[in-house]
């Protein structure tokens, strides 16, 4: 299967101010050496908690950042955004849906506005009439019907899911073939929340798109991706089918995640231990970045840090238990 984006061995760091107490260079080192492939008609999830680095791979793969190192590829060929034209080139194909869509309009604009605007900066003047069916067939396809009703009104006009919809129908206006979503339904209420997953699914299937889908939720990500990637500290530490990820996760963080996850049936004894917080990105641990909160941690994880072991089926984790040679 052709990918349709990749990453390959990507990291991102973003330099610090230099102060008194810290004169030296300082960096944060957002993403570390980052592998990962969207392939269309196919949902790919990357899940983490607040501050693993797992929006800065949504925004470096929409090119708003520039990689330190490693490549990214559109279609098998590296990605080079030089100037206004090229990045106008790219994000007819690599679209951005992020989490709080209020943000992204201008609230002194209609939604017919916006809409207008984004066909016309994709695909050129059009005739009025052709422009009007292009918006309608937009509402319709993320199913704000019938369209009338929701052209004239503006974005505080509209619910968050609504809302929600009509970013996402601004994002197709450029005729995509990959949608990046970051946290796309974190700030909806719970009630709306499946609508909007259950209308990208279909998108997805409908025009064949490759979707990245970045979540905290490792619950949603079971439910809606095929395969899914496990964040912690600015790395990919787990990854596979998105069934096997999280029915079996192999990783400790993994299964820290599971567990985190409100489960009535589930008793504590039955829960990993958490051993603390996330690390700081400025000087992450040593060896394996999870070892300090890690119960299984061993000698050999606070100094080397594991690479990826294979463990069949399409499943990886990045964890010393997985190799032959224990310690
Ligand atoms: Fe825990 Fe060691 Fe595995 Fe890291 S490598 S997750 S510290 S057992």
């Amino acid at each position: 299967m052709t990918a349709a984006l990749e990453m390959v061995d990507v990291s991102k760091t973003f330099p610090l101010a230099r102060r008194l107490t810290h004169p030296g260079r300082r960096e944060v080192h957002a993403v570390s050496h980052v592998d990962l492939t969207l392939h269309r008609g196919k949902i790919t999830a990357v899940i983490g908690e607040s501050g693993s680095g797992k929006s800065t791979i949504a925004r470096l793969m929409a090119q708003l950042y520039k990689p330190t190192s490693g490549q990214i590829k559109l279609d098998g060929k590296p990605v080079e955004v030089r100037n206004g034209r090229q990045l106008r080139k790219y994000v007819g194909d690599v679209q951005l849906i992020l989490q709080d869509p209020f943000g992204s309009f201008n609230p002194v604009h209609t939604i017919e506005y916006a809409l207008r605007r984004a066909v016309t900066i994709h695909h050129g003047k059009l005739p009025a009439s052709e422009l009007d069916a292009r918006v309608g067939a937009l509402l319709e396809e993320v199913r704000l019907t019938p369209p009338r009703q929701f052209t004239a009104k503006y974005p505080h006009e509209l619910s968050g899911g609504q809302r929600q919809r009509i970013s996402i129908a601004r994002a197709l206006a450029a005729s995509p073939t990959v949608l990046l979503a970051d946290e796309p339904v974190s700030m909806l209420d719970v009630s709306i929340r499946l609508g909007v997953l259950n209308l990208l699914e279909r998108l997805v299937t409908e025009r064949d798109l490759a979707l990245l889908y970045i979540t905290h939720d490792i619950a949603s990500a079971r439910y809606f991706a095929s395969t899914a990637s496990v964040m912690y500290a600015g790395e990919l530490v787990e990854g596979g089918p998105a069934e096997a990820v999280t029915q079996k996760p192999a990783h400790p963080y993994t299964k820290l995640l599971i567990d985190s996850a409100p489960d009535p049936g589930k008793a504590p004894a039955d829960r990993i231990k958490d051993n603390g917080q996330p690390p700081s990105l400025i000087s992450p641990p040593t060896g394996c970045r999870f070892h300090p909160r890690c119960p299984f941690a061993m000698p050999r994880c606070s100094t080397e840090a594991p690479p990826r072991f294979d463990l069949g089926a399409g499943q990886w984790a990045r964890c010393w238990l997985h190799s032959s040679s224990k310690e």
